[in-house]
């Protein structure tokens, strides 16, 4: 619940706020997870971020090389935006229905505690980095590592490296309805022309783990090599992973799905040419 509210109009004012207000103000971006029911029973208070002008798409801005997205950025914005990668809008599409992407942010999905957020795998696919400010200052730094440092820091940018555009990604997600959260995400991303040997993969995985990881023993079996038979793949995969049951799916109904979503990705990111 909401103690107190605060509307920043600059930058420098929103982390000025955080750092004298502390570890009971959170940022908030469009509250459809802080504003959740299961969320409701701790009071903060709120920073809106929504008066920072931190909503655009850029291509090569600030220096940066690639493309700079913007944490306020709503998903359903990110599937309107041409030069948004087709992979990253795809992922986003598979996000619950339109009220919720027209008010739920990229930021906020990175910076939610959610095992399974739909847009991490396809971003640690694209090699994602971000840019992160608080009292100190900025630093850049990968998005692997911001999930597992969990800093409190603003996030003010999503970089996606112009090398990484090169890379084809192919993206499956399993929820148990088309509106129902996701329970597991898969993405798979890799460098070469179409059907040739398998460069530079990256296998990641939500839904199977406390976050979304990346299976490196399967990525350095897949280095080099032409697209191994499906039932290696899956194989690899079950060895590679062990999730827990939850109310929603057994370890074995988890292990399973990720193993075929696993196969299904690299087939889909050797095919494709965009
Ligand atoms: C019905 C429903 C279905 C959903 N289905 C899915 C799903 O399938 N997959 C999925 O991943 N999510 C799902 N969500 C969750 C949610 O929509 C997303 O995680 C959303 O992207 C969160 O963004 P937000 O802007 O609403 O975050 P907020 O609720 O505003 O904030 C979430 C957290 O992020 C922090 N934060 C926000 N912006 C920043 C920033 N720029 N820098 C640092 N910290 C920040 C906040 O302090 C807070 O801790 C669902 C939600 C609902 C209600």
């Amino acid at each position: 619940m909401i103690r107190e509210f605060h509307r920043p109009v600059t930058l420098r004012d929103a982390l000025e706020l955080k750092a004298r207000l502390g570890g009971g103000a959170r940022y908030l971006a469009g509250g459809t997870e802080l504003n959740a029911i299961s969320a409701r029973a701790a009071e903060f208070t709120a920073i809106a971020l929504d008066g920072l002008g931190l909503g655009a798409v850029a291509e090569g801005a600030d220096g940066v090389d690639g493309l700079r997205l913007g944490p306020t950025l709503t998903l359903q914005e990110l599937i309107d935006a041409p030069a948004v990668p087709p992979a990253l809008r795809e992922a986003a599409a598979h996000v619950a229905n339109r009220n919720i992407r027209n008010g739920a942010t990229l930021g906020g999905n990175l910076a939610a505690r959610r095992a399974c957020a739909a847009l991490v795998p396809v971003l640690l696919a694209l090699e994602a980095d971000l840019l992160l400010c608080d009292a100190t200052g900025e630093r850049r730094l990968p998005l692997a590592d911001f999930r597992r440092e969990r800093p409190d820091a603003l996030i003010t940018a999503i970089l996606l490296p112009a090398a990484a555009r090169a890379r084809r990604v192919g993206l499956r997600r399993f929820a148990r309805t088309a509106n129902g959260p996701t329970l597991l995400s898969v993405a798979v991303s890799c460098l070469g022309a179409p059907d040739a040997r398998v460069q530079s993969p990256i296998v990641a995985v939500a839904g199977v783990a406390a976050d979304s990881l990346r299976l490196t023993g399967v990525e350095r079996r897949l280095q080099g090599h032409a697209l191994p038979v499906r039932a290696v793949l899956e194989g690899w995969v079950r060895e590679a992973v062990a999730p827990a049951a939850d109310p929603f799916a057994s370890a074995e109904l988890k292990r399973h799905l990720a193993a075929v979503l696993v196969a299904d990705c690299l087939a889909r990111a050797a095919q494709r040419e965009d």
